[in-house]
């Protein structure tokens, strides 16, 4: 699913280098990627899903060069087969939680969005236990509801690969375990992998693989 080969990143200013000699997750593989702040782990998962250009080496995702698509060709690929949760969210304040979950179909093509589509955005809604929610804009809700939404979004379209930063970060127990096992359950019926970032020593015994970002950190320790 995920091949990554000789790879080398840095950002223009600071020091910061990752270097990832070699990267395999198999199809349908849920991997935990751990290590301390500041080791790259969010940096990878923009590399993979093509939202940072890569500089040196290679990212295959289901055998397509990530680097070798056009923009438009990327951003396609991204919006219809990636679901990505990011560390801040990512929200739309202008738009309402409805129209957030459902902003993938808006702005591609590649995407039709149809009544099946508006009913699945429901059942995610109602899910993750904010139905009754759906009308406020992301600057009326908590960390965790926000969290939420964007975790919807990222589910609806049925994405192959799920790539979450921190999706369980800042909510208490009992709906990490719920949000986690809906991620799962999403992964499973989809044949889908899952890349999680995540500091949860807790939730680690439910994922097949444990990547350290501290194995990719050139030079002094972080
Ligand atoms: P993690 O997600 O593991 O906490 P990041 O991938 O966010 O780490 O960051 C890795 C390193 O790159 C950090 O030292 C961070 O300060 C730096 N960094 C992140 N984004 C940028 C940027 N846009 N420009 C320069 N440095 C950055
Ligand atoms: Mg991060």
């Amino acid at each position: 699913m995920i091949n990554i080969q000789s790879l080398t990143f840095s950002y223009p200013s600071g020091e910061f280098q990752l270097d990832i000699e070699k990267l395999s997750v198999a199809s349908g593989e849920k991997v935990a990627f751990i290590g301390p702040s500041g080791s790259g782990k969010t940096t990878l998962l923009n590399l993979v899903a093509g939202i940072l250009p890569l500089q040196n080496g290679s990212i295959k995702v289901d055998n397509d060069e990530i680097s070798a698509l056009s923009d438009t060709a990327r951003r396609n690929f991204r919006i219809t087969n990636i679901g990505f949760i990011f560390q801040d969210f990512g929200l739309l304040d202008y738009l309402d939680v409805r129209d957030n979950i459902l902003h993938p179909y808006r702005i591609t093509s590649a995407l039709k969005l149809d009544s099946g589509v508006q009913g699945r955005a429901d059942m995610l809604a109602e899910q993750m236990g904010i139905a009754d929610k759906l009308l406020r804009h992301p600057s009326d809700l908590s960390h965790g509801e926000r969290q939420r939404v964007a975790i919807c979004r990222a589910l609806l379209t049925g994405p192959k690969l799920i790539l979450a930063d921190e999706a369980t970060g800042n909510l208490d127990p009992k709906n990490k375990l719920h949000i986690l096992e809906l991620l799962f359950e999403s992964v499973k019926s989809h044949g889908a992998t899952l890349l999680a970032v995540t500091h949860d020593q807790e939730l680690l015994p439910n994922f097949d693989r444990v990547v350290n970002f501290n194995d990719f950190l050139q030079g002094e320790a972080i």
